[in-house]
């Protein structure tokens, strides 16, 4: 049998991994590394092969993830030995950049062991575990070419560096505290500083963070108004699995996801007696949990074993600060002690923000642990750069089947941000040596990354915004047309210059036809209508003939009637906006999505049943006329009125396949109502998986389209 895997499988000590498993079970035949990814051929008894096919997916080596996996029978070749075949050359750059992998078991323990030689080293790693994506400067990936150049391996460590047997066998990060990098100071000083109430700058993995005592509300208040950061709530890392439990519900699959190499912060249901100071995560229903993913993290905690804030090391809506010297300039207000370490960090890398929907994992923000492993997609693309949307801005190159998405780059909202945008496509384009031969960039005109995009000398298409959302999550699922593509979210600009936000697209034969959308409304004030929620209740109101609520400023009426500064949107996010102010859950955003959230929040929380408001092929009249008249269980009623809508739509399209992408469907009780009444009717579901539903999969979406739009 031959079996072809994609995915992580290269660098994680998969090729050893086979050898041992197939030399075990008494077969012959081949490993090798290729383009096409891990490539095995084993031959020998039926139920020996049968047993190996089961096993090599059962007991792959942790840290590999098979994205997609062939197999097929083939004649015997009469091999009796098996044999690692030394690497083919031909395209192995997409594979050589792994994304950063938690310490291991193994690792910690050797860490916590007194006799052994790395005891509290902070930068103990192995084949399994440690720095990838964060410290490679240039591919192949081998140890001259990471930020570890500068620190000569010591004979101890160059001889398990060489040894086929041991475990740091070509781990290329590997290091101790005689030849390896080291910290500024002693970790004992840091954990003071955090028990006294104060702001610790600790460099890690991927940028700084910022830390606290996340039980000490004068700390964290603090933390809030150095930072400058209002409502928006802060991540927290605790020790295990056990901690988390005191402040967050958590399923076996959540605590799995928590636990996963990758470690990411996972959201959780926060608990209400959680001992946590308020100003975490005021106004959120969920906190954003991650445990510690590097040795430092785990020294620190040892040192200080509770809650701590760990937001990202930058003011509000700045890019996270990597290097020493520039990150005491950017944070030395922001911290009252650093604790740095001399190995450098080769890109910034957010943590990834993850939850779980319909019982696996959602990506809301992908970056370390993720980025750079390519998506997979059905057809070859042209040789494309795509620079993503504006908010949660990602970029993406297309080499040959496989998109690079980049880590979360942010909001290009600020001077620091676009630089860090420039630079992420600068960055990206070296360390893969990929010379683009065209550019997609959103439909906006004045989005930053449109303006970038039309200012570099190459072809340029613009990919419509929504119809980018439902090609990334179509790419990544490998969906056929035809199919449904629904694409809710906040914003984006449409083909008819209008704020779009509630589509859903028939596609067909290559193309995307607007099937059905959101009736539009106006947005009273424009961008202040984003922000408060209550302002578009007063315009659905007011184009129902309802009276206003009671405390709507008679300008805004004014506004309305005119048609003042009232820009037209058939935007989803704003009509969750409005019926939470509606229902009195939210009057306004004190921060993206909270108003959304909240409501979510509420819907799970009200008596789950069928029960739903009108809202016939996307007309909210008679659902507000309906829920003004009788509010009860408003929320739940609304969530199951919009998954009625996708119902319906998706027969009278009369299609088997429906696409959920765009940031509406980060909400989990709409996406699991959608899908479980979808899949009732025998029409197959897809949602996003590799790639956020939110901005940060335009890329994706637009580097797939792009080439139906483009002839070289
Ligand atoms: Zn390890
Ligand atoms: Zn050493
Ligand atoms: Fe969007």
């Amino acid at each position: 049998m031959r079996f072809v895997l994609r995915g992580a499988v290269q660098g994680v000590g998969f090729r050893p991994f086979v050898y041992r498993l197939a030399t075990g079970l008494g077969l012959g035949g081949w490993v090798s590394n290729s383009s096409a990814g891990l490539v095995t051929e084993v031959e020998g008894a039926p139920n020996g092969v049968a047993e190996f096919a089961v096993r090599l997916f059962e007991e792959k080596p942790a840290p590999a993830v098979i994205l997609t996996s062939e197999s097929v029978h083939l004649a015997p070749e009469g091999s009796v030995e098996f044999v690692i075949q030394p690497s083919t050359e031909t395209d192995e750059i997409s594979a050589a950049v792994l994304p950063d992998l938690a310490v291991c078991a193994a690792c910690l323990s050797e860490m916590r062991d007194p006799a052994d030689r790395r005891y509290r080293y902070p930068f103990i790693n192995c084949t399994l575990c440690g720095p990838r994506y964060t410290i490679v400067t240039d591919v192949p990936y081998d140890r001259p070419k990471t930020t570890m150049r500068a620190f000569p391996l010591c004979p101890a460590c160059e001889k398990e560096y060489r040894d086929p047997a041991d475990r740091r066998f070509h781990a290329q990060p590997v290091a101790c505290p005689a030849c390896g990098p080291s910290l500024s100071g002693p970790v004992a000083e840091a954990a003071a500083v955090l028990a006294g109430g104060g702001i610790l700058a600790m460099k890690g993995i991927g940028g700084y963070h910022l830390f606290c005592d996340a039980r000490n509300e004068e700390a964290v208040a603090e933390l809030r108004r150095r930072k400058r950061r209002e409502e928006r709530p802060f991540a927290l890392m605790m020790r295990n699995a056990g901690d988390v439990r005191h402040c967050c519900r958590m399923s076996d699959r959540e605590a799995a996801l928590l636990c996963s190499s990758a470690a990411p912060i996972v959201l959780l249901d926060r608990l209400p007696d959680a001992n946590l100071a308020p100003s975490v995560a005021p106004g959120s229903p969920y906190l954003g949990v991650m445990l510690p993913y590097s040795p430092l993290h785990h020294l620190l905690l040892d040192a200080f074993p509770h809650p701590v804030v760990a937001t990202s090391g930058n003011l509000s809506d700045e890019p996270i600060a990597t290097a020493v010297p520039e990150a005491h300039d950017r944070l030395g207000g922001l911290a009252h002690a650093f604790l740095d370490h001399d190995r450098p960090i080769a890109r910034p890398c957010d943590d990834s923000l993850e939850r779980l929907s319909r019982g696996r994992p959602m990506l809301l923000r992908r970056a370390r642990g993720y980025a750079p492993l390519p998506v997979y997609v059905s057809e070859d693309l042209p040789k494309v750069l795509a620079v993503g949307a504006h908010l949660k801005n990602t970029i993406a190159i297309a080499l040959g089947r496989q998109v690079i998405v980049s880590q979360h780059v942010g909001d290009l909202e600020t001077p620091e941000a676009r630089q860090a945008f420039e630079r992420a496509i600068e960055d990206l384009l070296r360390l893969y040596r990929f010379e683009p031969d065209l550019i997609a960039c959103d439909l906006h005109p004045d989005y930053y990354s449109t303006r970038w995009a039309r200012a570099q000398g190459l072809p340029v298409v613009s990919i419509q915004h929504h119809e980018a959302h439902v090609a990334a999550c179509a790419a990544e699922n490998g969906v056929r047309e035809p199919y449904l593509g629904v694409a809710w979210d906040g914003t984006g600009f449409g083909h008819d210059g209008a704020i779009w936000g509630g589509e859903m697209f028939f596609a067909t034969g290559g193309r995307m036809e607007r099937f059905q959308w959101l009736r539009p409304f106006v947005l009273p004030g424009g961008e202040a209508a984003v922000k408060e929620g209550w302002r578009v209740a007063a315009s659905l109101l007011h184009e129902c003939g309802l009276p206003a609520l009671d405390n709507t400023p008679p300008a805004i009426l004014h506004m309305i009637e005119r048609r003042i500064h009232c820009p037209v949107a058939s935007s989803m996010g704003r009509l969750f906006d409005a019926v939470a102010a509606l229902t009195g859950v939210a009057r306004r955003n004190g921060f993206e999505g909270q108003a959304a959230m909240l409501l979510e929040e509420r819907a799970q929380r009200e008596a789950p049943d069928d029960d739903a408001y009108p809202l016939p092929n996307g007309d909210w009249r008679p659902l507000i006329r309906a829920l003004v008249a009788d509010p009860a269980r408003a929320a739940l009623r609304f969530h199951n009125a919009l998954a009625n809508w996708i119902v319906d739509a998706a027969a009278a399209a009369s299609v088997t396949q429906v696409v959920l992408s765009g940031g509406t469907f980060q909400n989990r009780y709409l996406t699991e109502r959608t899908a479980s009444l979808l899949e009732a009717r025998d029409v197959r579901v897809f949602t996003h998986q590799r790639v956020p539903p939110n901005d940060g999969g335009i890329s994706l979406g637009q580097a797939v389209l792009c080439a139906r739009h483009w002839k070289p």
